[in-house]
């Protein structure tokens, strides 16, 4: 068997695209577009990556993106004063920043910072009230990447309802809202651990299994229900070239980009994965442009709830 790969990059275009007449009606209505504003602490090369493409696709799509950053000896308390500027601005209808925070700003930065932007821009869905709302079916601003793999799911014309779905990460970003989110679509949901026990035969349960762990090429064969539907959250760049070998071959394309760039962003699940699988994210292309569209998607929501929240 080989197995239907699921292309986020189209999918990901066509919500970006759905989501064009709205930004248009609401800058029409408004006198600007909506806005957002992206802070990035630090200089995290992953993280420029993903924040040059935040930054590009909100702007191809009409929105304000207004990038701030801050060096990475910024303290928490700076921080905090950017958000709170952010917060109390009329333009910025929502507010992300980027994580990881650099380590120095303590263990419980990120929930500081997530604490502190208001919850009508918190366009990443990580207040706890969002989160509260989350749990309770109700959600208007839903974390992005979890949603998109609803939402991939769907387009990709995969039942989640009465499937097993098995999520093997239980971070609060990723892990636990995409348990919650399948639960909703009346799934069956395990979520598994660093601790879980015989994680390869739990894994192989699930009709739907997604891999949000963070480690290259964890999940392999032996994890994989034959026929099962497999999405790769995972994004890790490897610059250790044996490593990217026994993992792709040393026919594989990926040597080539690994010569040009010195490292590739490898996913959670072992190519071997597409022998047994039904159907496969590809990283890259695969949940990373979903992220990125429901990011839009959740900044236009957040605009449009503030205006009509002021009208
Ligand atoms: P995280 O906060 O580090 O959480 C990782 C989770 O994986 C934890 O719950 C951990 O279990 C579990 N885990 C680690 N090692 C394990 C093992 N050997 N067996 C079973 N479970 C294990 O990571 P995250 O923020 O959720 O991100 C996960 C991955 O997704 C990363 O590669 C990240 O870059 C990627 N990501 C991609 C996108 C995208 O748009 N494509 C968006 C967000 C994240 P414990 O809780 O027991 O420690």
């Amino acid at each position: 068997m080989s197995a239907r790969l699921i292309d986020g990059t189209a999918i990901g275009a066509e919500i970006r695209a759905s989501a064009l007449p709205a930004v248009q009606a609401f800058t029409a209505d408004s006198g600007r577009p909506p806005g957002l504003g992206i802070v990035l602490v630090g200089e995290n090369p992953a993280s420029e990556v993903y924040v040059r493409n935040k930054v590009k696709a909100g702007s191809d799509a009409g929105i304000w993106v207004d990038l701030q950053r801050l060096p990475a000896a910024a303290s928490l308390d700076e921080l905090l004063r950017l958000v709170d500027r952010l917060n109390a601005s009329d333009r910025h209808d929502g507010i992300l920043v980027q994580s990881p925070l650099p380590a120095g700003m303590g263990k419980h930065a990120s929930q500081r910072v997530f604490d502190a932007i208001d919850p009508d821009k918190d366009v990443d869905g990580f207040h706890p009230v969002n989160v509260g709302k989350l749990v309770q079916g109700r959600a208007h601003l839903k974390p992005c990447t979890p949603s998109g793999v609803i939402e991939m799911l769907d387009r990709a014309g995969i039942a989640i309802a009465g499937r097993h779905a098995v999520v093997i990460g239980r971070s609060e970003i990723v892990g636990k809202p995409m348990a919650m989110l399948l639960l909703q679509r009346d799934a069956t949901v395990t979520v598994c651990h660093s601790k879980t026990a015989d994680l390869p035969a739990v894994a192989a349960s699930g009709d739907i299994l997604v891999a949000a762990i963070g480690r290259p090429a964890f999940v392999t064969r032996d994890f994989v229900k034959p026929g099962a539907t497999v999405i790769d959250v995972g994004t890790t760049p490897v610059g250790d070239r044996a490593l990217v070998e026994s993992i792709y071959g040393s026919a594989s394309p990926r040597l080539e980009t690994f010569a040009k760039r010195g490292s590739v962003v490898v996913g959670d699940v072992h190519p071997s994965v597409a022998e047994v699988a039904g159907a496969l994210t590809p990283v890259p292309g695969g949940v990373g442009p979903l992220t990125i569209a429901m990011l839009l998607k959740n900044t236009v929501a957040a605009a449009q709830a503030r205006a009509g929240a002021r009208a």
